[in-house]
């Protein structure tokens, strides 16, 4: 081997693996480009199978990871009142983070006008492709509205759990914990059973990380040689909306809210949950990325009682950055259609998105589904819906990449505050960035 080869292997193996899952992200985007899936759709499917298969593997432990982390967190924080303090908090801040996000896109919207002028390169072709899933999509939120919130109660624990879904399981297992903490001392067998499965989640999930690498390079490049530059063509203003929009959440809101509500560095806190946010971005979903998120805060010094409550609760409920997303898309639409919007239809569209997005899945493409609800109300006929998907569609993954990065950074930013609020942070871990280990 030449000395220059192992010259770059010795760097390669010497530095953090924090760099190599960046190293895999800008390696995908240049193989991206360079090898088009439309050119070369043999290359294509095979990352796409890499990456699908590396999504796989980090799902396998989510579900693990959520009931043990809730049922420890839970039973560790015990008794009711601070339980309720607990929760009361993380609801407040989840609010705030939304609220704040779903107001931003709608300004943004309004100032810029992403949708004027964007009617005259709407495809048919894809609209037509598009017909069948929309349809299906806007009929099952009309006629299931009051269904979405029937089916988030557990009928069958064992049913949710086959099924993956997340809200039912985190109902279950939230109420069987409090349960848990409540009947005292006899919990010890069950519980430590659960802090077992809970060292052990942990510890597979290290041995995934060695994965994140590759698995998100193959998902980055896939992802990347998907994306057409023409689908650019009247989406590029409704692209840098959100993509400032997301921005300005990312480093304007959550380092306002940190300053305001804790004295967590806003710096530190960043650089303890890079991992996180890189594997959010390649993989767009929060639940995949749930197991690291857990990771990196706990392992920088937000205690586990704040970590194993908040987070999964966090993973599954609060979606700041496709509320954001979709306020934008919705009113994109109504402008590409010339559609008035008046201040009460804006709130509307904005109320709607919050709770549209804290319905979505944690998984890629929750979000373009669940918006079909905010649809609803602005007017526009099947046609113009089928139409108006088909630009959404053209950005779809690269959106959902942008926004899983901000639910998943702002689960560990509220986190971080209730941790501080509460004195469950540990800032000589969190500030020593050479103290602590590599996560991956
Ligand atoms: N992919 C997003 C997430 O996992 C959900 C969405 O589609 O907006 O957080």
């Amino acid at each position: 081997m030449g000395i220059h080869m192992q010259i770059l292997i010795a760097i390669l193996l010497g530095i953090k693996r924090n760099w190599h899952i960046f190293f895999g992200l800008i390696a995908g985007i240049i193989v991206g480009i360079l090898f088009p899936s439309d050119s070369y759709p043999l290359i294509n499917k095979v990352l796409n199978f890499i990456g699908q298969g590396f999504i796989n593997i980090i799902q396998m432990v989510v579900i693990p990871l959520v009931i043990s982390a809730i049922v420890i967190g839970v039973s560790n924080i015990g008794d009711n009142k601070q339980l309720a303090k607990f929760g009361k908090k993380m609801i407040f801040y989840y609010l705030i983070i939304t609220t704040v996000a779903v107001t931003i896109g709608a300004v943004l919207a309004l100032i810029f006008k992403p949708g004027l002028g964007a009617q005259s390169f709407i495809n048919p072709d894809v609209a037509q492709q598009l017909q069948g899933f929309v349809a299906s999509a806007i009929a099952e939120q009309k006629a299931n509205m009051a269904g979405m919130f029937l089916d988030m109660i557990p009928k069958n624990p064992f049913n949710s759990l086959g099924q993956g879904q997340m809200i039912p399981i985190i109902i279950f297992v939230l109420t069987f914990a409090i349960a848990l903490a409540k009947v005292g001392e006899i919990n010890r067998p069950v519980v430590s059973f659960f802090e077992s499965i809970f060292a052990a989640t942990m510890k597979v999930t290290d041995w995934i990380m060695y994965l994140a690498a590759p698995g998100i390079f193959a998902l980055t490049a896939s992802s990347v040689g998907s994306f057409g530059i023409e689908m650019f063509n009247g989406v590029w203003k409704y692209f840098l909306v959100i993509t400032l929009g997301l921005a300005i959440q990312f480093f304007v809101t959550y380092p306002l809210l940190m300053k305001i509500f804790s004295k967590v560095p806003v710096g530190k806190l960043y650089t303890a949950i890079t991992e996180a946010i890189m594997v959010a971005f390649g993989t767009a979903s929060s639940s995949a990325t749930l197991p690291l998120t857990i990771t990196c805060c706990e392992k920088r010094g937000i205690s586990n009682k704040i970590c194993s409550f908040v987070l999964p609760l966090g993973a599954t409920l609060n979606m700041d950055g496709t509320a954001l997303v979709q306020t934008v898309a919705v009113i994109f639409l109504a402008q590409t259609y010339g559609i008035e919007l008046s201040l009460a239809l804006i709130v509307q569209i904005a109320v709607l998105a919050m709770i549209a997005s804290s319905t979505s899945a944690g998984i890629p493409g929750a979000g373009l589904i669940t918006i079909a609800l905010v649809l609803n109300g602005i007017g526009l006929t099947p046609e113009q819906l089928v139409v108006g998907f088909s630009f959404l569609f053209a950005l779809e993954r690269l959106a959902d990449m942008m926004r899983t990065t901000l639910n998943v950074a702002s689960d560990a930013v509220v986190a971080a505050i209730i941790a501080d609020n509460e004195n469950e942070i540990n800032y000589d871990l969190l500030n020593s960035t050479d103290g602590y280990k590599d996560i991956v």
